[in-house]
Formats: structure tokens, C-alpha cells, sequence
């Protein structure tokens, strides 16, 4: 069943076309690597999708219904998540008190507790951390904590929204190969667990390979070829454009 369906997307800047007519689907539960060189276009494309950019041409459909050009807060209420190339937390607050944050900025009508968020559903925020492997580490400061767990933190706090599709640009930028492939692993998990559609980009092969259930290929703003993985890989045109970097 398909969630997200993007068709024809157009983007230009000025004299630059950034995307130029991009179209692909993406089901509950799947992973979709958009990958492609730098300036093919991919976050221009995450960008229309969660709405901080209204495209030129084309449309977004989320579950069927016409999203493109809405505000990124209407289309993170009806179940867009996003995450962040650098990571973002409250570096002084606590692991907990960041998740508490996120569960708040979620529940409207607890705004006005603000003041509170440390009363806000500690044991919600607890089971979200248990879900990305840093319960253990819940009241130590983000500040403490090593890149690839301020990611985690990051994850579960965009996972307090319990997003039906996940934008997750360059999440594993700045982390060591082992930690990569483990976040993206976990990331792979909870999309199976809770049906989340996770469109992602990645420079590493060896995540995209591994994790992804398809693979589309952006390359100066147009797709040059979408499949699985293993097809992907042994296609010829791609690997031309891989070569040599
Ligand atoms: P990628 O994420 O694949 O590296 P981008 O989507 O960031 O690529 O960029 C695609 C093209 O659009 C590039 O040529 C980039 O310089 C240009 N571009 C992106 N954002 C802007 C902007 N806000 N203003 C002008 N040009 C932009
Ligand atoms: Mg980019």
C-alpha cells in the first residue's frame, strides 16, 4: 500500500534546476534510499516533501491526499517526521527531559505545563528511549554523549510523534562506519515494527546496500534509475556515475 507517491516534482533556483520532474512511491514499513552526487537535487526533494519548500510543478500525495505546498506544520500533523543532518537536542537538558520535549510539542493541549515537561509522560519518553537503546543513559545531559547516541536521542524524539513516514537526511553524516550501519539497522527495525515509511539519503554504499529495500538514483535533479538494491548495484549507467569518486 502505497504512503508516499511524489509525481513530476520541479524545483528551480534561479537559473539552477534543482529537481526536475521527480517521481517514486514508497510503502508502509519500506525503506527508500535517494541517493545520487552532491547537488543531485536529494534534499531540494526532502525539502518539498516536508513542505519548507513549495515546488514549481508537481505534487505530493501522502496516503492518497494532495499535501504539496502545505506548511511543514501541517504536514508534520498529518504524520511527516524529519530529522537533521546535525543532530538536534537541548544539549543542557537530560536524554528524558529532551524525549519529554518532543512528546510535548506533540500533545497541544500540554502547552500550557510547559513549565513541567519534566512531569510530562516520563515512562512514554522512557519507552521510546528503551526502543533506541539509551534508557540506560536517560538523565545523563545530551551534552555528555557521544555523536552516534545524541542521533539515537535524536530518533526517538522524532519517533514521539509516531511519524507514518520518516524523512532522515544524511542521518549517519559525521558517524564512524560500524555506528552507521548499526543506526541504520535500528532505523530498518523500527520501520518494520511500527509500518514506517523511511525515505533516507546516504553516502555510504555499504548502509544504502544493506539496509535499504529500494534505491532511486538522483542525478542533476532527474532520476536516472530506481529498484532493488542488488539491481541498482549492477546497473551500468549508475555505475558510470559511480565511478571514479
Ligand atoms: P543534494 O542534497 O543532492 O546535494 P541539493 O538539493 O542541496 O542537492 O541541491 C541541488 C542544487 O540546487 C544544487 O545545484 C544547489 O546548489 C542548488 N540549491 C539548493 N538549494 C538552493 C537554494 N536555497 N538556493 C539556490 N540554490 C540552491
Ligand atoms: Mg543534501
Amino acid at each position: 500500500m502505497t504512503l508516499l507517491r511524489v509525481e513530476n516534482l520541479r524545483k528551480s533556483f534561479g537559473g539552477v534546476q534543482a529537481v526536475q520532474g521527480v517521481s517514486f512511491a514508497l510503502a508502509a514499513g519500506e525503506l527508500l534510499a535517494l541517493i545520487g552526487p552532491n547537488g543531485a537535487g536529494k534534499s531540494t526533494t526532502f525539502n518539498m516533501v516536508d513542505g519548507q519548500l513549495a515546488p514549481d510543478g508537481g505534487r505530493v500525495l501522502l496516503d492518497g491526499q494532495d499535501i504539496t505546498g502545505l506548511s511543514p506544520r501541517a504536514i508534520w500533523r498529518r504524520g511527516v517526521g524529519r530529522t537533521f543532518q546535525i543532530a538536534q537536542t537541548f544539549a543542557s537538558f537530560s536524554v528524558l527531559q529532551n524525549v519529554q520535549l518532543a512528546l510535548l510539542s506533540h500533545d497541544r493541549k500540554a502547552w500550557r505545563w510547559w513549565r513541567r515537561a519534566d512531569a510530562h509522560r516520563p515512562q512514554d519518553a522512557l519507552a521510546l528511549l528503551e526502543q533506541v537503546g539509551m534508557a540506560a543513559q536517560a538523565h545523563r545531559p545530551c551534552s555528555e554523549l557521544a555523536y552516534g547516541d545524541v542521533k539515537r536521542v535524536e530518533l526517538a524524539m522524532a519517533l514521539a510523534h509516531a511519524p507514518r513516514l520518516l524523512l532522515m537526511d544524511e542521518p549517519t553524516a559525521g558517524m564512524a562506519p560500524a555506528e552507521r550501519l548499526a543506526l541504520m539497522r535500528l532505523v530498518q527495525r523500527l520501520a518494520r515494527e511500527r509500518r514506517m515509511a523511511v525515505l533516507f539519503t546516504e553516502h555510504s554504499m555499504d548502509v544504502v546496500f544493506g539496509q535499504a529495500d529500494r534505491v532511486a538514483v538522483l542525478v542533476r535533479g532527474q532520476l536516472l534509475a530506481e529498484g532493488t538494491p542488488d539491481a541498482i548495484r549492477q546497473d551500468e549507467r549508475v555505475q558510470q556515475v559511480y565511478l571514479g569518486q
